[in-house]
């Protein structure tokens, strides 16, 4: 009789349980539901292509040893700029930072209002073999309705992008109402010290308060890059995670390898990886993720709509369901990967020091400290040393995807790019971008530009067969063309005044 009554009052629950989670899940509207005109305003850069083209043929390869660096490469393709952007060129105060970096300034009308910066990179990464390619990486190939070549999607389009716009606004007479940077910065992929962070120093000695927002690269339009998630999506960086590389290393006398002791240096080295492989990081759904679910989730499939819309009592579920996949474990969690390990001369010679390197990108929530705390906890061996390696940094802040100037960039969004149910979500990025050097000179830093792209392209940034569809060049310039004039509408927070 008891255990009858007991089973009653399980089931009982279990059904208003299950009853809390679908109606949690049915009442979960979607937060971004501003229906727009959308514009045709991408027709009017129909040449925007060529002119990316042009600025692809510039081999403007950074590199960690500055004596490396073909100066005339960067100097080269600044003329080409102010050559093919003679309204830019001509209107705007030009600054050269570092000699290779460029900082414009669009004086506003008025002083009142907070400035915008935009970025961009002038600089790319090596190509590697030229053999992987089929279109030369620096040829500027127009063919099959793409730009082809190494920088076109990182990211010589945002400076593109930028400089179509203004180019066209100014040609329509257009005057900002607050004033307007563009920064090109000319190491982004070897760290930014030179290019970003001089361009940072160069205006906090400038303003007078913050920046209103400032918008870099690093976000772009997905598709079926989330499982589960049918919906195109444009991914609003509003964080990035921080970076660290550490060494770790041990000493052993050495001698005869007929002799050994129980742990070899290379023993030494290996048991500290393998500890560190097998306790990853806490996974934690929060910050910007968790924010990007609170977007997306009301366009899933039913099953994962209730999932999502109670993380309250499912975030294990959720946290295990990302694990498995490394793209999306990456947003949840410190990532640990070891890339290097070195060690030993010969076969028989007992190695007297031995390597490994393991590089971390770090989760917001979490610092350079907290993680090298946590590894030394984890290696347990007083006999590993543990250091630091050239270029680290903390996890950005988190820009509130609830202020006014996210509200303005996803309306502009709405209004440029011509996708059906396409669904705009703040976004952690799990890269470093030179944003990261103005989070201390605005609350609103956000990493996007509406390239849609799908894994296949999204894989050939760093690697082979870089290219860009005619329709995203178009696209970009459009959206940030309606996103300065869009800025006449922005309302800024206290915060900013
Ligand atoms: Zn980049």
């Amino acid at each position: 009789m008891r255990m009858k009554r007991i089973i009653v009052v399980v089931l009982v629950g279990l059904v208003a349980l299950s009853a809390v989670l679908v109606v949690r899940a049915v009442l979960d509207v979607p937060v971004d539901d501003d229906r727009v005109e959308r514009t045709a305003i991408a027709d009017g850069f129909a040449e925007a292509e060529e002119r990316l083209a042009g600025a692809i043929r510039f081999p403007t390869i950074s590199s960690q040893d500055t004596s490396l660096v073909d100066t005339t490469a960067f100097l080269s393709l600044h003329a080409y700029l102010r050559d093919v952007y003679p309204g830019v060129f001509g209107t705007l105060r030009v600054e050269r930072i570092s000699g290779l970096s460029l900082l414009l300034t669009w004086e506003g009308s008025t002083q009142d209002r907070p400035p915008v910066l935009l970025m961009g990179h002038l600089d790319v990464v090596p190509p590697g073999a030229d053999s992987l390619w089929v279109h030369p990486p620096f040829g500027g190939e127009r063919l099959d309705g793409f730009v082809w070549g190494r920088g076109t999607l990182d990211d010589k389009i945002g400076v593109v992008a930028a400089l179509e716009a203004v180019e066209r606004l100014i040609a329509e007479g257009y005057q900002p109402e607050r004033t307007f940077y563009l920064a090109f910065g000319h190491d982004e992929e070897v760290g930014g010290s030179n290019g970003a962070a001089v361009i940072a120093d160069t205006l906090a000695a400038r303003l007078d308060g913050k920046l209103s927002f400032v918008l870099d690269e690093g976000g772009f339009v997905g598709n079926g890059l989330l499982d589960g998630l049918d919906v195109p999506v444009a991914l609003v960086g509003v964080a990035e995670k921080g970076y660290l590389t550490l060494e770790l290393s041990a000493l052993a006398p050495g001698g005869h390898s007929s002799a050994p002791p129980e742990v070899t240096a290379v023993g030494r080295v290996s048991r500290a990886v393998a500890r560190l492989e097998a306790k990853p990081f806490p996974a934690r759904v929060d910050g910007a993720t968790r924010a990007m679910f609170e977007h997306v989730r009301p366009y899933m499939g039913v099953t994962r709509r209730v999932i999502f819309s109670n993380l309250w009592l499912l975030e294990p579920l959720v946290r295990s369901l990302m694990a498995a996949d490394a793209g999306a474990a990456a947003l949840i969690r410190t990532t640990t990967a070891a890339t290097m390990i070195r060690g030993g001369v010969k076969e028989n010679v007992l190695p007297t020091k031995a390597t490994a390197i393991i590089n971390f990108r770090i989760l917001p929530g979490e610092t350079i400290d907290t993680v090298t705390e946590r590894v030394r906890r984890i290696i347990d061996d007083p006999d590993v040393g543990i250091a630091p390696v050239n270029v680290y940094f903390d996890p950005s802040p988190v820009s509130d995807p609830a202020a006014p100037p996210f509200a303005l960039v996803r309306r502009t969004v709405r209004e440029t790019i011509d996708m059906e149910d396409l669904v705009v979500t703040p976004f952690l990025v799990p890269a470093a971008t030179d944003s990261r050097y103005f989070t201390g000179l605005s609350d609103n830093v956000y990493r996007f530009l509406p390239v849609v792209v799908g894994r296949d392209e999204l894989e050939t940034i760093h690697g082979a067969g870089e290219r860009i569809s005619a329709e995203n060049v178009r696209a970009c310039a459009a959206f940030l063309y309606q996103l300065i004039r869009n800025t006449e509408q922005l309302k800024d927070g206290p915060a900013d005044q």
